[in-house]
């Protein structure tokens, strides 16, 4: 095969990260950036400070910028077959039992003991105990001294930094103008407080979406007189803001509310569907027809969808109520409900057929974890029954007009339109406390000046109740989510590397925290007075600076510890294992060469792939070459090591048989520089594939391959990732054999939670062992049938690492895929032997983690290695009651081990707001953070509870949230009401999301496999990804304008809104889909597909074709935009309306009805309010 080299010229870290939003905007850091570190760090600075680095030769953040020029390539296949025979010879003659010893690491201690760092102890800010800090390897990010303050005119990339006091002031009074967080309880809240949009544009579609006030978004079920019909009724019965709130109003307005917006609302840029209650053309024909079976291609199924579905699941003629709605109740004989009762016909229901396996509404279906059976209206603790007609006594005939128009209900998409018109243009600046950031669907530039980026931290809430009852009442989860490492965007200032000399980084006595913005220095500077103790401390000589007359140090903006919100000091050797400064980490690929691997040519394609991507490995700054060293393993029920010394002229390889007791046969020459050993590293993946073209072995081990390259990292004295390509359940004789214990019969059972726990605890402890040593281990899984993702995953989990699925891998249609993720999975940065501890000001402290990493006490988190995409959710509780003066900080310490092998911390510090009543959480809340949140809690719940019981307790929780709103913040008003926080109005759709995502909820298509992938991936997984994972993203491509670089606004996620005369994008981060409509326009097919006709399109197709046509690039260049926003190539699937694929692809829309009994989001909507009514009352 050939190695395309363009198709990854994508930078490594340039793949923007989900996190940014940008739609249109192109791969972060596309370009190479060989000098921006220089010029970029050049001009800020004031004067040489002391401690402050010299001006070093320019590194960044940037190790390895896109593929750069291959140099002085070598030729690898030039003599293979001349010197094979030699190699050949060393195959057969094993040293199996002549090897060394084994390097069992008995010389290096496996803890920790050197790491103080975080201790409480004995670390100090005095001397080091070692001179050899001071040569120590170059850092990148200098923080030079001797440049200039900036000005403010100075370009927003490089940032504030250096500004004369009077600028930054200027700053941030104008933020505070922009009313974008409101510090007091008692301040009447600024127009356009929270994510509303100003009072001046009000919204398009009246009724949910966020008024001036900001405040709520009401709705009720019509409280006031009825409609008598939908279509006279509803689309006028309310102007579009009737009782608009003031913008100093806080109460909520009662807008009578599942009703059509007026006619003129539309969502999105489409009017589709029509806005009034006149029947709705017919969009899509539903689900299959009768007889019509459901078996998609292995192949083509996307990531997390891997095995076949099982034909009965959509075969034969629809079982189950034609539409949901209630199935009990007689149909009403009143004029509309309040609230849930509404639902009578589903909301959709004339315009679809009659679908499979759905359950009812939600009151009868088991899918709220509610009781199976026919809904019981009696049991509903109606506050409202008086006004409430009994729902027997509605006639028939009335049914229509209950139905609830989805376009009155809140809209995800106009949601963030909104926000991405009223907060994508200014900057976010960082200068107040408290502030809730844009979205982050939002394209937005962070500029930081006190407050970390809301792309390393963001809260559930950016006002925190000062009490614990407070909290308690609300229910509100207070967490943050944390991405230490992420990449940004190329507009936006990497952190500083602070470099404090030999006595490192001024900390606070007692706690420990280390210097930060919010340190006060008092007694003329001499002392500060810790901000998260208060405990006092002294200035070391070295660091003392006088004061002005505000209090602030005279320094204060030349250093990013007193200015930044977050930044980096260069670590001493007291930070570092066994008080040594670490080698550089090492890289080891370990092939899987069964039966299996071979077959399908994935064997070859590693090696060839390897061959190139090795001169990518990531760098630091402008390092000419990458420090980390490489080593190679080949396995099936044995190991193979490879000695590709470079003074060799052929490798060798070492055959370990013994996989009881693992070792690492050679020591020297199997780690080595991939510069100097090149020749012989191209040998050796040349003839991987041939020496086990004709293999028969088909059983694998997988424990010792792991113990292998732990045992090679520890003789080596590194740390390091293990990179594994692994094909089937391990089912050899070894530790961490294990057997197939799949079972789908466990789904919806008390023991549905062993599917996600490993069958053996013997990786648990694999993975202890690695973390000590630093050993983070990737996994790339290529299974035909089950291999047990719960188990083999735990190593992969705990130490840090990514795991990757590709089921039943072909070469044709996968290997884009999984080259594309190999190639920046190897290429990302990532920080080695990480230690994370979260900080917190008296009144709160850190008490839960979510993510991949491993903990040993209940403090710090540790990770053998952590990558820029990944993202520790913490959970903070009260112990003492907080101030609305002094506020709540919280500082995040990462110390790690740069892929250069230098040593580091990087902080960042977040102020909060905290408050005395509670409308003033609701009001700082972030929806999408806090169904991170929740996601991953439930998804560890799964691990300990019945699924269903998980569901339950999300549903509840989120009931209290809002029945505490509407209690103690929202105006009295009919119980008929379902109101809901500004802020939290998509919580319900997003919530319903969840609850019906395949870990929650599997439909029959659904692996075990698949699930425990899901399990780990949403686990690590920031805001962006988790919001678009659960509620994707859908976009029209025949609306999209040809002639602009913009995405086709975005629509919502329900048939309803497909037109048979369209083609869609679907994506959420790991599928991305091409939906065709029947009746689209030949010409669109023709410029898109190449072929003539609807009939004539293959839905095998894994790339769309490449014509030369305004629409065939425009759609290419959305789908390319789409895949570098992400961090994982998305498979490109074709669905043909109608076809067999669509059921899979109908999985992701939503807000519809599952096939696996979630429900609808307008039901679920009811149902949420039937909760909150219940709580009340
Ligand atoms: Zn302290």
């Amino acid at each position: 095969m050939s190695v395309n080299q363009q198709a990854h010229t994508g930078p490594p870290y340039g793949q923007p990260q989900p996190g940014y939003q940008g739609y249109q905007q192109p791969a972060y850091g596309g370009q190479p950036l060989p000098g921006a570190p220089q010029s970029q760090y050049g001009g800020p600075y004031n004067g040489p400070m002391p401690g402050y680095q010299q001006p070093v030769p320019p590194q960044g953040y940037f190790p390895s910028l896109g593929f750069p020029s291959k140099g002085s390539p070598v030729s690898l296949n030039s003599d293979t077959s001349s010197l094979a025979p030699n190699f050949i010879g060393s195959l057969r003659a094993p040293p199996t039992s002549g090897a060394p010893p084994p390097a069992s690491g008995a010389s290096l201690p496996s803890g920790h003991p050197g790491y103080n760092q975080f201790g409480h102890g004995d670390v100090q800010n005095g001397i080091p105990a070692s001179a050899a800090s001071m040569q120590r390897p170059p850092t990148s990010q200098p923080f030079l001294p001797g440049s200039a303050p900036t000005p403010v005119s100075q370009p927003a990339t490089f940032q504030q930094y250096g500004h004369p006091p009077a600028s930054v002031q200027q700053l941030s009074n104008h933020m505070a103008g922009m009313t974008i967080a409101s510090t007091t309880a008692s301040a009447p809240p600024p127009a356009g407080l929270g994510y509303g949009p100003p009072t001046s544009a009000p919204p398009v579609s009246g009724i949910f979406t966020a008024t001036g006030s900001g405040l709520y978004t009401p709705y009720t079920a019509s409280p006031g007189p009825p409609p008598t019909t939908v279509s006279q009724g509803l689309p006028l019965a309310q102007p579009p803001f009737p009782g608009q709130p003031t913008p100093t109003q806080r109460l909520p307005t009662q807008v009578p509310g599942f009703a059509p917006p007026p006619p003129s609302t539309g969502i999105g840029p489409s009017s589709y569907p029509p806005a009034t209650g006149a029947p709705r053309p017919p969009t899509m024909p539903g689900p299959p027809l009768p007889g019509q079976t459901l078996a998609g291609p292995p192949a083509s199924q996307p990531n997390h969808v891997s095995s076949p579905p099982p034909p009965s699941t959509m075969s034969g003629p629809h079982p189950g109520p034609p539409m949901g709605g209630l199935h009990g109740p007689p149909p009403p004989t009143h004029p509309p409900q309040p609230g849930y009762q509404m639902q009578q016909n589903g909301p959709f229901g004339q315009v679809r057929g009659p679908q499979p396996n759905y359950g009812g509404a939600y009151p009868g279906t088991p899918n709220y974890g509610t009781q199976p059976g026919p809904p019981a209206p009696q049991k509903r603790l109606d506050p409202d029954s008086i006004p409430s007609p009994q729902l027997n006594e509605l006639p028939p005939q009335q049914k229509p007009r209950h139905r609830i128009d989805p376009d009155a209900i809140p809209s995800p998409i106009q949601v963030i339109e909104d926000d991405r018109n009223n907060r994508g243009s200014e900057p976010f600046v960082t200068g107040v406390r408290g502030q809730v950031p844009p979205l982050v669907t939002t394209n937005f530039v962070v500029k930081d000046q006190g407050n970390a980026s809301p792309r390393y931290i963001r809260c559930t809430s950016y006002n925190i109740p000062c009490t614990s009852d407070m909290a308690k009442q609300s229910q509100v989860p207070l967490a943050a989510v944390i991405k230490p490492l992420a990449t940004l965007p190329p507009e936006e200032t990497l952190p500083y590397l602070v470099d404090h000399g030999e006595s490192g980084p001024v900390r606070c006595n007692r706690c420990k925290a280390y210097m930060c913005p919010f340190m006060q220095f008092i007694e003329g500077g001499r002392r500060f007075q810790c901000c998260f103790c208060s405990c006092v401390t002294e200035v070391p000589p070295h660091y003392f600076q006088h004061l002005d007359h505000t209090g602030k140090r005279v320094d204060f903006y030349d250093r990013p510890e007193l200015s930044l919100g977050s930044y980096e000091f260069l670590a001493t050797v007291d930070y570092c294992k066994n008080n040594k400064f670490p080698s550089p980490p090492a890289f080891i690929f370990m092939i899987d060469v069964s039966y299996n691997a071979m077959k399908s040519g994935l064997v070859k394609l590693i090696c060839e792939e390897l061959k190139s991507l090795l001169d990518y490995l990531p760098r630091e700054g402008n390092m000419e070459e990458s420090a980390i060293r490489v080593g190679f393993v080949t396995y099936n029920k044995v190991l193979h090591f490879y000695n590709v010394k470079s003074s060799l002229a052929q490798p060798q390889m070492m055959v370990v048989s013994d996989v009881a007791d693992m070792f690492v046969p050679l020591l020297d020459g199997f780690l080595v520089n991939v510069n100097e050993s090149r020749t012989v590293i191209a040998s050796l993946l040349d003839q991987i594939p041939e020496m086990f073209a004709d293999t028969r072995e088909t059983e694998t081990v997988f424990a010792p391959v792991i113990q292998a390259g732990l045992e090679a990292l520890k003789a080596a004295e590194c740390a390091g990732k293990l990179f594994i390509f692994h094909t089937s359940l391990p089912i050899a004789e070894a530790p961490g054999k294990l057997k197939n214990r799949d079972d789908k019969k466990l789904i919806n059972t008390d023991k549905e939670k062993t599917l996600f726990q490993p069958q053996t605890s013997f990786y648990n402890n694999l993975a202890k062992d690695c973390v000590a040593q630093g050993c983070c281990v990737d996994l790339f899984l290529f299974p035909n049938q089950y291999l047990d993702v719960a188990t083999l995953g735990v190593v992969t989990y705990q130490t840090g690492g990514s795991i990757y699925k590709y089921a039943y891998f072909q070469l044709e249609t996968d290997q884009d895929r999984f080259l594309n993720d190999l190639r920046r999975d190897v290429q990302k940065e990532v920080g080695f032997d990480a230690v994370m501890r979260v900080r917190t000001s008296t009144g709160i402290r850190a008490t839960d983690f979510f993510g991949a990493f491993y903990m040993s006490n209940t403090t710090d988190v540790e990770m053998a290695g952590l990558d820029c995409d990944k993202t520790i959710t913490v959970e903070f509780k009260h112990d003492d009651k907080l101030s609305e003066d002094s506020g709540a900080l919280l500082q995040c310490a990462l110390l790690y081990t740069s892929c250069a092998g230098q040593r580091r911390l990087r902080i960042h510090n977040l102020s909060l707001n905290c408050c005395t009543q509670l409308a003033d959480l609701y009001r700082n809340c972030e929806t999408d953070t806090l169904i991170n949140y929740l996601a991953k809690y439930a998804y560890r719940g799964v691990l300990s509870s019945p699924v269903k019981t998980v569901r339950d307790a999300l549903i509840n929780q989120c009931a209290q949230i809002l029945a505490c709103y509407r209690k103690n913040c929202a105006s009295p008003s009919s119980a008929g009401q379902l109101i809901l926080p500004e802020c939290m109005k998509l919580l319900p759709v997003y919530l319903n999301c969840v609850l019906k995502s395949d870990v929650l909820q599997p439909g029959l298509e659904v692996t075990t496999d698949d699930r425990a992938y899901i399990r780990q991936l949403v686990t690590s997984m920031d805001v962006a990804e988790t919001n678009v994972f659960f509620y994707p993203r859908l976009l029209s491509l025949t609306k999209a304008d040809v002639d602009s670089d913009a995405l086709p606004a975005a629509i919502r996620n329900s048939e309803e809104r497909l037109s048979r005369g369209d083609i869609y994008l679907l994506e959420n981060g790991l599928n991305i889909f091409v939906w065709v409509g029947v009746n689209v326009q030949q010409s669109f097919i023709q410029n898109l597909f190449g072929v003539s006709s609807f009939s004539q399109i293959s839905n095998a197709l894994s790339t769309l074709p490449v014509l030369e046509n305004p629409f065939s690039k425009k759609v290419r260049s959305i789908i390319d935009t789409i895949q570098a926003q992400r961090s994982r190539y998305m498979k490109l699937i074709i669905v043909k309306q109608e076809d067999k694929l669509e059921m899979l692809f109908k999985h992701f829309l939503v807000e519809d009805k599952s096939l696996s009994g979630g429900a609808s989001y307008v039901d679920f909507l009811c149902h949420m309010h039937k909760e909150i009514r219940q709580l009340l009352s």
